[in-house]
């Protein structure tokens, strides 16, 4: 298969729903081999098939990424079955509930901070330790807007996102001589699923309240995500390191 990600091995975390299902596609698309990881096991499988559909190569490999079993074992299960990994993105992420910081639910923090951080932290362990061994690799992790900027009511979210921007800068410093890179995406407000459930969660219409928010009067689409981080994750940008790269329409320029 020719393409930008041509020979490559990919794995995608979050993969089975919005940004990392059309990540995983996009991908496979431009010729990687794709591991497509979830927490939930069918929406893994739904995501492979249609790369299998479309000509692809891919697994479906189930994990929670709050699980440290289970991440250091989804690393071994990808290369066992690829033989290496050229690529991650670490893209597994939860909304939380809307509550002041105040008000917020400890117990919904340390869940917000389990998936959206430390879930990142634990993938790139593994990933870092099998990138090492093959002397190359690419990470994008997946921040936000919101790893850039406050916004209220998400005081867990905005502080994991801003998280994961540093814990990006600081694996990219100490991995840049070994021929690994390690990026961000901070996407601005993307019509997925995620943004389904917080609408669902509100008596006004959020969408349309978050899609004025946007400088270009629109949410984003999954693909226009897929099309950076393909470009992160890819050779065009070998000399790219520790960025967090703004897909945003604009949102955090005002
Ligand atoms: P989504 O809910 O459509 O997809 C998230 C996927 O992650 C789901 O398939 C879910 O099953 C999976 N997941 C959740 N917890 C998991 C866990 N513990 N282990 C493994 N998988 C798990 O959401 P999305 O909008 O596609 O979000 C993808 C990423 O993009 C997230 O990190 C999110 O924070 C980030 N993001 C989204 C937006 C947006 O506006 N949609 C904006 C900025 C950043």
């Amino acid at each position: 298969m020719t393409g930008r990600l041509a020979g490559k091995v990919a794995l995608v975390t979050g993969a089975g729903s919005g940004i990392g299902r059309a990540t995983a596609i996009m991908m496979a698309a431009e010729g990687a081999k794709v591991v497509v990881s979830n927490r939930s096991e069918h929406k893994a499988i739904a995501t492979a098939q249609a790369i299998l559909e479309a000509g692809g190569d891919a697994i479906a490999m189930p994990a929670d990424v709050t699980d440290h079993d289970q991440v250091k074992a989804l690393i071994a299960d990808a290369v066992a079955h690829y033989g290496r990994i050229d690529i991650a993105f670490n893209n597994a992420g939860i909304e939380g509930s809307p509550a002041l910081t105040g008000g917020y639910d400890p117990a919904a923090w340390d869940q917000v901070m389990a998936v959206n951080l430390t879930g990142v932290f634990l993938c790139m362990k593994y990933e870092l330790e099998q990138m090492q061994k093959q002397g190359s690799g690419s990470i994008v992790n997946c921040s936000s807007i919101l790893g850039t900027v406050g916004f209220r009511s998400a005081s867990a979210y905005v502080a994991a996102k801003h998280g994961v921007i540093g814990l990006t800068k600081t694996a990219a410093l100490e991995y840049a001589r070994q021929g690994i890179r390690v990026n961000a995406v901070c996407p601005g407000f993307i019509d997925t699923p995620m943004i389904d459930r917080a609408d669902s969660k509100m008596d006004t219409d959020l969408k349309a309240q978050i899609s004025a928010m946007e400088p270009v009067g629109r949410m984003g689409t999954s693909e226009e995500i897929a099309e950076a981080v393909v470009y992160l994750a890819s050779d065009s940008a070998a000399f790219t390191t520790g960025i967090s790269m703004l897909v945003d329409g604009g949102y955090v320029a005002q």
